[in-house]
């Protein structure tokens, strides 16, 4: 899906909102209730270029989203609350996860006091190499590279190349380009060796973009001494674990557990698989975070849960509230299950 045109995405959501289809697909394919991905909820910036916004939504919409919610009478519930009703096929109401990944300082500052007010749970998955502030939130160091510079230069393969990027036009056709072709290297030292050579070269500080954004251990530690908060592992590095050898793989999720631990004196039971598609978390990664005994661990394929999802708790889909679709009517659509159910073939659980 992460591949799809927002424009595309957004007509198939209106579609299927303004024929009804959703109303009527939503018992068959509503499934049980849901898992929200969030990353920052902050105020609208300005300016044209922003290829990541698509991981952001504005505390207005994220309002309206709680309230329609609320009015639509589900659940709004903690990770353990869902494990337990996935466990327990306690499914008599639909239930509703918030979830939020990263460890984003709007996450304290802006999503937190929204719910707090509201009594509603939220977990927040934190990769601990962003509090450490050794993290490279490479995405924005490669969009700070292309929005500071008119052209840039890079060798790919051996070979000297340039590219325009004066207007807004070129530098989202770049930064498509470079990302997907970053997100198809084989390993993720590929991806970061090159990011962090094109950052070096235009002065872009990679690690100032993690203590700008993320919140540091004193302020996770405030978060979760909430007992509406969960703290939620999510490696230490944010790599995508299917490109690493298998040790490392398990290193990444086992260690992030033990520096949280350490941190905040509360051992994580839940996962979020870093970037969480096809190409980043699969079945050794569903096996492996059984095994080290997290409860459930996340992905970011799409979809809703239903009681199969039981014996999958370890690869369990999320609802992503993207920034490219602020409608309430696109939640509602993506809610019903019917929008997942067709982008996933009508398949329920999956865990291939
Ligand atoms: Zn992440």
């Amino acid at each position: 899906m992460a591949a799809l045109k927002p424009t595309i995405v957004r007509g198939g959501l209106e579609s299927l909102y303004f024929t009804g289809a959703h109303h009527f697909l939503k018992p068959l394919l509503g499934g049980v209730g849901a898992i929200l991905t969030l990353h920052h909820v902050r105020p609208p910036r300005f300016g044209r270029f922003h290829p990541n916004r698509l991981l952001e939504i504005t505390p207005q919409f994220f309002t309206r989203v709680l309230k329609d919610l609320r009015r639509s009478r589900v659940d709004l519930v903690s990770l353990d609350e869902m494990y337990r009703r996935l466990i327990e096929g306690d499914f008599s109401r639909r239930f509703v996860c918030l979830t939020f990944d990263d460890g984003y300082r709007d996450t304290l500052q802006i999503a937190y006091p929204i719910l707090k007010a509201e009594g509603a749970p939220l977990a927040v998955y934190v990769a601990t190499s962003f509090p450490d502030r050794l993290g490279e939130l490479w995405w924005l160091a490669l969009e700070a590279v292309i929005a500071g510079n008119n052209r840039i230069g890079f060798t790919i393969d051996g070979r000297n190349r340039t590219f325009d990027c004066a207007t807004v036009a070129e530098k989202r056709a770049l930064y498509d380009e470079l990302y997907w072709w970053l997100r198809a290297r084989p390993t993720e030292t590929e991806l970061r060796e090159f990011v962090r050579n094109l950052a070096a070269c235009y002065c872009v500080d990679i690690a100032a973009f993690c203590k700008e954004l993320c919140m540091g251990w004193e302020e996770l530690a405030e978060l979760a001494a909430d007992p509406l908060v969960t703290i939620g592992a999510h490696t230490v590095n944010h790599p995508m674990l299917a490109k690493l050898p298998e040790k490392a793989a398990r290193a990444e999720m086992d260690l992030s557990r033990s520096v949280i631990e350490a941190a905040l004196l509360k051992r994580p039971e839940h996962l979020s698989f870093p970037v969480g598609d096809r190409t980043s978390a699969g079945p050794r990664e569903f096996a492996i975070a059984a095994e080290l005994g997290f409860k459930t661990a996340v992905t970011t394929r799409p979809g809703v849960l239903f009681p199969a999802h039981r014996e999958h708790l370890t690869a369990l889909p999320r609802i992503s509230l993207n920034g490219e679709y602020q409608r309430l009517r696109y939640v509602r659509v993506l809610l019903s299950g019917s929008a997942t159910a067709m982008w996933n073939g009508f398949r329920r659980a999956e865990a291939a």
